[in-house]
């Protein structure tokens, strides 16, 4: 089982946190009432943050690819496919550097910028679902209207899979559908 803990809410810090997990559970109804009577058998782990920007991906003779050049949080993200998307991106930019000997960090910018125009809506859209996630009254409203809207829950569950341009669900239309859904 995985949980988010919000950030604003107390944490483990300074409690144990197997007891924590069990408030936790108990908190809510629906753990509540499948958890009655179990038992925890190892663990709780726990682990976090889970997304991460890097400020730059050059630098002279530096080129970095994958988590090291920064990731979606992987609950409203697939990391797999932005690291494969962002090794294609160095991939052109290297052949190049390479071939003219030059690894220096301005020939190698342009893989910054080819990185940026890739990822900005992705990643534009990753924090809009992670502040709608810290907001549970507003992600149930959401929940529910994408219930209703099952061609759109699709569309926004092909964006954060990677299979679907992100810039589709960051167009007013989008929202106007979601608000008449
Ligand atoms: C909890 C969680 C769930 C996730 N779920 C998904 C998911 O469902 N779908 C998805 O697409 N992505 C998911 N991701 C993200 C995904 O795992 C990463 O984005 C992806 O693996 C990044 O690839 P990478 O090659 O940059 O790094 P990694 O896959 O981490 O590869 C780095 C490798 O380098 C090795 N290494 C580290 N230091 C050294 C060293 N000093 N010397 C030699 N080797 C070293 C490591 O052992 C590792 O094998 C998830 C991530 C987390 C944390």
């Amino acid at each position: 089982m995985v949980d988010r803990v919000e950030t604003r809410r107390p944490g483990p810090a300074g409690t144990r946190l197997a007891g924590f997990f069990r408030d936790l559970l108990a908190s809510h109804p629906l753990t509540a009432g499948r958890t009655a009577g179990a038992d925890i058998v190892a663990g709780p782990w726990a682990t976090g943050p889970l997304a991460c920007r890097a400020a730059r991906s050059v630098g002279d003779g530096v080129l970095l690819v994958g988590d090291a050049a920064g990731f979606y949080d992987p609950f409203t993200g697939e990391g797999i496919g932005m690291a494969l998307r962002g090794a294609e991106l160095a991939a052109s930019v290297l052949e190049n550097a390479l071939r003219l000997g030059d690894v220096g960090r301005r020939a190698l910018l342009l893989y910054e910028a080819r990185r940026r125009r890739a990822f900005r809506d992705r990643l534009r859209l990753d924090r809009l679902l992670q502040a709608l996630l810290t907001r549970p009254h507003l992600t149930d409203w959401v929940a529910g209207r994408l219930r209703r809207d099952p061609a759109l829950a699709d569309l926004l569950a092909r964006v954060t899979g990677d299979t679907a341009d992100a810039a589709r669900v960051l167009r007013p239309g989008f929202v106007a559908r979601l608000i008449l859904a």
